[in-house]
């Protein structure tokens, strides 16, 4: 890999990456390029995505995406449009993957998210990329060559360097570091003078004061209303609270289950989570029933019915933390940076860059400031933002 100058090096082989190179063909045009993924399998996160099934978007109609990803939805609707959800799934069964949807959540009818892995590796191989594993970068800088413009040098750990004329930045967030994604980029990135915002797990489960349900750990109750009173006007529901409808799944030490990773961003340390079942106490499970009933015994023993009824209706907890291994990252490359037509971070862009001679760079999936809540938003916004990148890519080269 030392000394070559790559037309294009996209740094992060996940989910985003790997999409990128799957549809741009490089073979054609006779260019270079590169994915480098710095752990040894790329797509590691992408095979655990879904509980190992990969719930790669959600069905029905793209307009109502936007209102999924939070204050990032509008920025994101332009290249959400672009490369929609039906494009998407109109692709993989192209392709060969016959897919399947359970309540809008859209999955490999085999349900193995390896095969969503192999068709990007497949694809990305086919459009003539090198793929380069147990490549970490760990420097990223304007550099100077004889006889060229000024290109990227990506420093490999312990490997040298590699020259790039454009460069691609997938590299994910700061959850599950063990798959690779361990938010080292961001700092490389900040350190170009690029705004980043913290990152923090986000769709996390919750972890309460006095919580009663750890032996109730794996029973989830469906259409439970959550609501998280925050400190201050994050929240966007009431002003003061954000509200959440959705199942819920009782773990040994939390609350976890849709409805609480998608409110987990609000719940402050500190701050109220209520639970309102909205359910009769015969509707939920005996065992629950049980510990429902323990909690509104008086002193006498005795239960009070009051009590039963207001703990369904509210059972209030005050917030203890998230667990740190959030399903995705919230904060990132700020979208101030980015060019969100093309995905150029913009003081890289490349008209930019033409006048100061220097390469463009790019950001896609999970790096940039946006997460959307479950159900395949996730994923949809790694595939739009690597589409849209890709776009501007066959452009420039
Ligand atoms: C348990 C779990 C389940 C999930 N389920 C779903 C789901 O069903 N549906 C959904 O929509 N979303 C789901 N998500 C979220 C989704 O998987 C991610 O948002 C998505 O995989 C992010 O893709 P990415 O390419 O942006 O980043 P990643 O998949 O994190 O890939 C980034 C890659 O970059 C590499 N890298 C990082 N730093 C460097 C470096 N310095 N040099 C070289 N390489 C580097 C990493 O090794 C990694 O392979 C889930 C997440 C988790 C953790």
């Amino acid at each position: 890999m030392a000394d070559t100058i790559y037309d294009i090096v996209v740094i992060g082989g996940g989910a985003s990456g790997l999409m990128l190179a799957a549809n741009l063909d490089i073979g054609e045009p006779g260019l270079r390029g590169i994915v480098l993924e710095g752990s040894q399998r790329p797509g590691s996160k992408l095979l655990m995505s879904g509980g190992g099934r990969c719930n790669i978007t959600h069905g029905g109609s793209i307009k109502d995406f936007v209102d999924c990803y939070g204050a990032a939805g509008p920025a994101l609707r332009r290249c959400l449009y672009k490369h929609s959800n039906l494009e998407l799934m109109k692709w993989f069964e192209g392709l060969g993957v016959d897919l399947t949807e359970e309540e809008g959540r859209v999955f490999p009818a085999s349900m193995k998210s390896k095969d969503i892995l192999d068709v990007l590796i497949g694809e990305a191989a086919r459009n003539m990329w090198q793929l380069g594993t147990d490549a970490k970068v760990d420097a990223l800088t304007l550099s100077q060559v004889p006889d060229s413009d000024p290109v990227w040098e990506i420093r490999l750990k312990g490997r040298g360097s590699i020259y790039a004329r454009n460069a691609v930045i997938a590299t994910g967030g700061i959850t599950y570091p063990e798959t690779g994604s361990d938010g080292s980029m961001l700092e490389i990135l900040r350190g170009l003078g690029i705004a980043v915002s913290d990152p923090r797990p986000a769709l996390a489960p919750v972890y309460v004061k006095d919580y009663p349900y750890g032996s109730l750990s794996g029973i989830s109750i469906p259409d439970v209303t959550v609501t998280a009173f925050g400190s201050d006007a994050a929240c966007t529901c009431s002003g003061k609270a954000a509200r959440m409808k959705g199942d819920i799944l009782f773990t040994h030490e939390g609350f976890s289950g849709p409805a609480i990773l998608n409110i987990s961003g609000f719940a402050e340390p500190g701050e109220q989570i209520r639970i309102s079942y909205g359910k009769e106490l015969e509707e939920l499970p005996k065992r629950m029933q049980r510990i429902l009933k323990d909690r509104a015994r008086g002193d006498s023993g005795d239960v009070r019915t009051k009590k039963l009824a207001s703990l369904l209706d509210h059972d209030d907890f005050t917030v203890t933390g998230t667990d740190r291994r959030g399903m995705v990252t919230a904060g990132g490359v700020s979208l101030d940076e980015i060019d969100m037509s093309t995905m150029r971070i913009r003081k890289f862009s490349y008209e930019n860059a033409r006048a100061h001679g220097t390469g463009a760079l790019y950001v896609i999936g999970e790096a940039i400031d946006a997460y959307g809540i479950t159900g395949g938003y996730n994923l949809q916004l790694c595939w739009s933002t690597a589409l849209t990148a890709a776009d501007s890519l066959t452009a420039l080269v």
